[in-house]
């Protein structure tokens, strides 16, 4: 490892608590991270909206040079999951850097190398399912634009009530607060956020939800801004396309004249649901894909299993299977096989719920025909001879 001096000369040093991010997942930057001490883990979106830590680092470990040497969005979002120290480098310096440190260079050089050929072989394994003719083959979601009225009732879902449930106590120890920069109007906020190292899971639903012990994330999984209402997933707050922006924008005074959003300390699931729906309202800007819509339904289906409304939770599920077929079937996406076997045995269960058996049936057979991960295959095929005992023949 270098000497901690010399890199001073030529980098700045950047600490992060534990939960704390470096940066997230799409934003813009230019600098490498060299870990001195600590460690980070390493978290993207996965195409179902989940995000997953991929890998951790540690001391002598780096991050961040492919937005350096590309110039492109940062591809993961990176937080601490333990008080780490680290020195960030920018491409100015990073001439320097090489000149100064040509073992550390061809560590990295060695590491690039390492992380391409991984990609190449996941590339190779990439595969689509069988397409369908059943259905039009559009790929892009038919404009569906939530029309807003009076006091925001026109944004949600007609048959959507007020709920009444504030979140318990018990989430308080799982949250911290934090400033985020809105990418629609520069304004800066502070938000709920959950800590990555503190959640502990429980167990995962066929249909993929996650459990934790005494927590729950989807309470907290929508960042609002406060000053334009730009509502995501705060794993893809920060992605936005160029060309959105200035939509964002526009929309954004309308929506605020028609919602009144403040979010309290101790958030109600009412607030929850507004952030959802007007989530989905922004994600309805510009061309969304399906699966953009098929996350914030899948969520709303959870919650409204949560809050016990049978008829919405039916109705999500259905949107929700609508948009992942589409997804699925219908629109090009570059996953590897585990996630396509994921989203297929997730296509199942939707299909399980509507009462549509012929497209449960035919979503397992495709979700066991892929060889991705053997332990999910074991799952799904358990899963499968489970449901199959259930149903009547079809
Ligand atoms: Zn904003």
């Amino acid at each position: 490892m270098a000497s901690l001096e010399k890199l001073k000369e030529i980098g700045t040093l950047v600490k992060c608590n534990t939960d704390q991010f470096f940066f997230y997942e799409g934003q813009p930057g230019n600098t490498i991270y060299i870990i001195l001490a600590g460690k980070v883990g390493v978290m993207v979106s996965t195409v179902d909206g989940f995000a997953i830590t991929v890998t951790t680092l540690g001391a002598g470990e780096f991050f961040g040079e492919m937005s350096l040497l590309e110039n492109l969005p940062r591809s993961a979002s990176i937080v601490a999951l333990e008080p780490t120290l680290a020195i960030s480098i920018d491409e100015n310096n990073f001439n320097t850097f090489i000149c100064r440190q040509p073992d550390m260079t061809y560590k990295i050089l060695k590491a690039q190398s390492r992380r391409i050929r991984q990609l190449t072989d996941e590339m190779k394994t990439l595969k689509q399912p069988d397409p369908t003719p059943s259905q039009e083959n559009t790929g892009v979601v038919t404009k569906e634009k939530y029309k807003l009225s009076s006091a925001g009732s026109g944004l949600f879902h007609d048959g959507h009530k007020t709920y009444g449930i504030t979140a318990p106590d018990s989430h308080r120890t799982f949250l911290y607060t934090k400033e985020v920069e809105c990418p629609i109007c520069y304004e800066s906020f502070t938000t709920q956020m959950q800590r990555s190292s503190k959640a502990k899971l429980d167990h995962i639903d066929p249909d993929l939800r996650q459990h934790f012990v005494d927590f729950e994330p989807l309470w907290y999984m929508m960042w609002i801004c406060p000053h334009c209402y730009y509502t995501n997933f705060y794993t893809e707050f920060q992605m936005v396309h160029p060309s959105m922006v200035r939509v964002l924008k526009s929309e954004s005074t309308d929506l605020k004249s028609k919602i009144s959003i403040n979010l309290t300390e101790k958030r109600t699931i009412d607030e929850v649901f507004a952030l959802y729906y007007i989530g989905l309202y922004c994600a309805s800007m510009g061309t969304p894909k399906p699966i953009s819509f098929a996350k914030f339904w899948l969520r709303l289906m959870w919650l409204y299993d949560d809050v016990k409304d049978t008829q919405m939770s039916e109705l999500s599920a259905q949107k929700a299977f609508e948009y992942y077929y589409n997804a699925v079937y219908n629109s090009s996406m570059d996953v590897s096989e585990e996630q396509q076997q994921r989203l297929l045995m997730l296509l199942g269960e939707l299909a399980l719920r509507c009462g549509n058996h012929e497209e449960m049936l035919r979503s397992y057979q495709g979700a066991i025909k892929i060889k991705g991960n053997p332990g999910l295959s074991n799952q799904i095929r358990d899963r499968y001879q489970e449901i199959k005992q259930k149903i009547p023949k079809v």
